[in-house]
């Protein structure tokens, strides 16, 4: 059989998922080609990937590239992403940064396999309008988007209720006032998953959850009163759906990114992988479920709600929460201090009705800064 290769730009091709991305490419050297690689910092690796994949085109957010001979240097991701030789966009930056090129791929009728839940957090109407506009589709790479897609396919509507499972992160089953002293090697321990750094943070306050709620809201256009979340320590049930008739389908696999990856490289065919582990039930031990108690994570109804009030305050909570997260990292703020953080910024945002794409990068901009300066002016420690 011949196939015809699928041709892949890899925006954010040094972190996590775009190492992983990479991974499944290696997997399947007839099926995908790399056309592109963007990154930000990792300077090393990507020269090695460049070695590697031979790209005909490269990104390095640190300047140019040396020692990439064949491959063209492009300075603006936006351009990198609507490529006439690219078929698919695997958007894997990290906050705001997908934000613009994600938007350009589906201006130019590029389907995005989108890592970077933040894009849709911050300006989710107009990332549902530009892929309706263009007809080109969001493809959600990340473990429980994956599983609700993966649920809904075959069904026509009568959806009743989306059941998002969180393992917990690292500091499940503690109380909230223990976490004062934690270090961010602590925090960056994650019970099941192997990911960035940011998310892993984000994964122990639960803000990477109230991010996957309202990106669920956004992608299966589920109101909110309809999402549901479920602490499910194990990672095996990556989300389930509830119907109508009250029938539920669950989506489970080893908690392993590459699942999620490389379904939506190949969406709508599946292939045989046999370098991904496989789900052993009779060895799988006991799935446990257990209500999320809000108590424990001060993060997760604050952001929620701004996904509610929508306008610019969801981009607000994700601007505030890139800050936190680097402060804390940086050991200029504690663990506990991440939802004051958030709490205090969006105390100061001044809202925009019917905000435009530059009200929304502008407001998660500022509330960055915001977020900083209040550690810097020592408001918050
Ligand atoms: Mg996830």
């Amino acid at each position: 059989m011949v196939e015809r290769v699928k041709r892949v730009a890899i925006l954010g091709s040094t972190g996590s998922v775009g190492t992983q991305t990479l991974d499944i490419v290696r997997s399947f050297p007839q099926s995908l080609r790399v056309v592109a690689l963007a990154a930000g910092r990792n300077e090393r690796l990507l020269r090695d990937q460049v070695l590697e994949f031979k790209p005909s085109y490269v990104h390095a957010g640190s300047g140019r590239l040396d020692s990439v001979d064949g491959a063209t240097q492009i300075a603006n991701l936006e351009d990198l992403a609507c490529l006439s030789d690219v078929d698919l966009v695997v958007v894997a930056t990290v906050g705001a940064a997908g934000l613009r090129p994600t938007l350009a791929a589906l201006g130019a009728g590029k389907p995005v396999a989108l890592a970077n839940k933040e894009v849709i957090v911050i300006a989710g109407d107009h990332v549902m309008a530009a892929s309706r506009d263009s007809g080109a589709p969001i493809l959600p790479v990340d473990s429980e988007p994956s599983a609700v897609w993966q649920c809904l396919a075959g069904e026509s509507g009568a959806v009743g209720r989306l059941i998002i499972t969180a393992s917990g992160g690292a500091f499940r089953g503690r109380s909230w006032d223990s976490l004062a002293n934690v270090s961010p090697e602590e925090a960056l321990k994650h019970p099941t998953w192997t990911m960035g750094r940011k998310i892993t943070i984000d994964s122990a306050t639960l803000a990477n959850k109230a991010f996957e709620v309202i990106e669920a809201h956004y992608l299966f256009d589920i109101p909110y009163d309809r999402i549901d979340v479920v602490i499910h320590r194990q990672s095996i049930i990556h989300s389930m759906v509830e119907f109508t008739d009250g029938s539920v389908k669950a989506q489970i696999g080893p908690p392993d990114m590459r699942y999620p990856i490389q379904f939506a490289l190949f969406y709508p065919e599946r292939q045989a992988n046999p370098s991904l582990p496989r789900f052993d039930a009779a060895n799988a031990g006991t799935l446990t479920f257990e209500p999320m108690d809000p108590e424990h994570y001060p993060c997760f109804q604050m952001i929620v709600d701004c996904g509610k009030r929508g306008g610019t305050w969801p981009a607000v909570a994700a601007g505030a929460d890139e800050a936190a997260v680097d402060l804390f990292l940086d050991r200029a703020i504690r663990f506990t201090s991440i939802p004051e953080v958030i709490k205090t910024t969006l105390a100061a945002h001044r809202p925009i009705a019917n905000p435009d794409l530059d009200d929304l990068i502008g407001a998660a901009e500022w509330a960055r800064g915001h977020a900083l300066a209040l550690a810097t002016g020592h408001a918050i420690r």
